[in-house]
């Protein structure tokens, strides 16, 4: 075990390097190669994983196929499966300390955040509990004297889950309770990234008694892992979270067996600032929007829409607040905000805000690297840049960095295409005092989240997902969990009413 300095007074313990291993049909696997992880925040390696190939993920996908045609979970109760589903919420609870350590180590994330983000998931696990218990179809009693018509809810089959590694354990509790609670098997794929607390993920459901084969991990790449998870025969549905490029690839290479394609991507978010909202909370929320997980976060909002009347007010009121967000050492428990995950995503970053101010826009604050003594310089400053116009591409560019791009309005209409004005259609906020304009605001949106007078409160019963090029089909809530379900129509004549079709039968 090796100590890293936090700060002169402060230190903290490094668990030894998390070794990585398949889980394929109940069985941890070891790689023929290896890939290893460095700290983006400390510089050191922090975990080394098999590197999946061809056999390992053609493995894979057989076991869960043999696992979901043998019936062992697909037909299970939903109380069995509930039994199991909370078991690993309880497991997760026991074991936060250790995954959200390997998490921030491999992600970068403040430690804090990350502990709330493993405990957090336990409640995805609870809440796919109830569902499992809770599933049914239709009944139709009206379909005249002789007929009944029952519509039953049956899991899709094999689903491929494929995560990016902003939020590794969350967007896995995002997905995997949800298809286990309808009765599916899975395969899943960790982002090459941050892959240790998904096999620590493994480790749980192998305690809580999940029958071998139902979820299987292979660690690697998206070529070959990724691309033959989402073309392979076996395999009913791909449920994928990353960026927009690679969901089109996906959507593209299933589309030769059709399989159902569900897709949480990437957004341009906007929160909209009225001239009535209650403006300490609003520039709050816009801070907290703008810098969480160093905005490298789906949900980030990167754009702020402000009216014009109190645009250079409310600037400085963000100028101000971000000055106060901490910044620094994930490790270190007041930390805020930490590093970003790559040293080549940092100077995408920074290319980004230079072709801003190239094009015109206003750096009000921040616009470099950061430094944080005694760690590298992966890193960015909290940046905020005005005088944003739809035609830059600032205006509608992912920049999945802690830079927030200021644009102005003044009518509602100006206010809702500006919103509108990107290929992106996640979530979008609001922030008035007057219900009225919230809910014009509201329905107008075209995101699949609108936040009104707060941002990014999120509940296991609310559907998630996006319009637009941010994605398709919905996660979490009964909806993210229908889209693990097919429907059959079961039809029944009731008594021998049936006429005959051929003439010589009819006497
Ligand atoms: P990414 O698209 O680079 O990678 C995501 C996953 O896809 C990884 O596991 C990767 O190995 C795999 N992959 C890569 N190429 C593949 C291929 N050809 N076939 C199959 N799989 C392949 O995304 P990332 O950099 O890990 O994550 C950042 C992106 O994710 C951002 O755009 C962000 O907005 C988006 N995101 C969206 C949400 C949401 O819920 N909408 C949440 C988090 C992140």
């Amino acid at each position: 075990m090796k100590q890293l300095t936090i700060n002169p007074s402060m230190t903290a313990d490094l668990p030894d390097v998390f070794e990585g291993r398949h889980f394929i049909d109940g069985k941890w696997r070891d790689g023929r190669e290896t890939f290893e992880r460095v700290s983006p925040s400390h510089g050191v390696v922090v975990s080394r994983s098999a590197k999946g190939g061809v056999a390992e993920t053609e493995a894979a996908i057989e076991a869960a196929r043999r696992a979901f045609d043998s019936g062992v979970w697909s037909r299970a109760s939903g109380k069995d499966r509930a039994t199991i589903l909370l078991k690993v919420a309880e497991l997760i609870e026991a074991d936060v300390d250790r995954i959200a350590l390997q998490e921030t180590l491999e992600s970068g994330k403040p430690i804090t955040q990350a502990r709330g983000e493993v405990s957090g998931a336990a409640d995805l696990w609870r809440y796919a509990a109830s569902l499992a218990r809770s599933t049914h179809g239709d009944s139709h009693n009206t379909l005249g004297d002789d007929m009944l018509g029952v519509v039953l809810k049956e899991p899709i089959g094999v689903v491929s889950i494929i995560t990016p590694w902003n939020f590794p354990f969350w967007i896995l509790s995002q997905k995997l309770p949800f298809a286990l609670a309808a009765g599916c098997t899975v395969v899943v794929k960790p982002s090459e990234v941050t892959p240790s607390s998904t096999v620590m993920m493994g480790e749980l459901l192998e305690q809580a008694g999940l029958p071998a084969g139902v979820c299987n991990i292979v660690l690697g790449f998206g070529d070959p892992v990724g691309s033959l998870m989402s073309t392979h025969d076996a395999v009913d549905m791909v449920t994928f979270t990353g960026s927009t490029a690679v969901g089109k690839a996906i959507t593209k290479a299933s589309a030769g067996t059709l399989k159902k394609v569900a897709l949480e991507l990437g957004g341009k978010n906007a929160q909209v600032i009225f001239p009535d909202a209650n403006l300490d909370d609003a520039a709050d929320a816009v801070v907290f929007g703008a810098y969480f997980n160093v905005g490298q976060c789906c949900n980030s909002s990167s754009r702020l829409i402000v009216h014009a009347d109190i645009a250079q007010d409310f600037i400085a009121r963000v100028v101000a607040l971000s000055r106060d967000v901490v910044f620094g050492d994930p490790l270190n428990p007041d930390t805020q905000v930490g590093a970003i995950v790559t040293p080549e995503h940092n100077s995408k970053i920074d290319g980004d805000v230079r072709d801003a101010v190239a094009a015109g826009a206003k750096i009000e604050l921040g616009g470099g690297y950061l430094d944080v003594p005694g760690l590298g310089r992966q890193f960015y400053q909290p940046t905020v840049v005005s005088g944003v116009t739809p035609d830059m591409e600032i205006a509608g560019h992912e920049v999945f960095g802690p830079v927030l791009s200021i644009l102005e309005f003044n009518t509602l209409d100006e206010a809702v295409t500006l919103t509108n004005g990107t290929s992106y259609g996640l979530s979008a906020g609001v922030w008035s005092e007057n219900v009225h304009t919230c809910l014009a605001f509201a329905r107008r949106a075209e995101a699949g989240t609108v936040w009104t007078n707060t941002w990014m409160d999120g509940f296991p019963e609310l559907a998630f997902g996006g319009v637009k090029q941010s994605g398709q089909g919905r996660e979490i809530g009964r909806y993210g969990f229908d889209e693990f379900l097919e429907i059959k129509s079961v039809v029944m004549r009731v008594g021998r009413t049936r006429p005959s079709w051929v003439r010589s039968r009819v006497a």
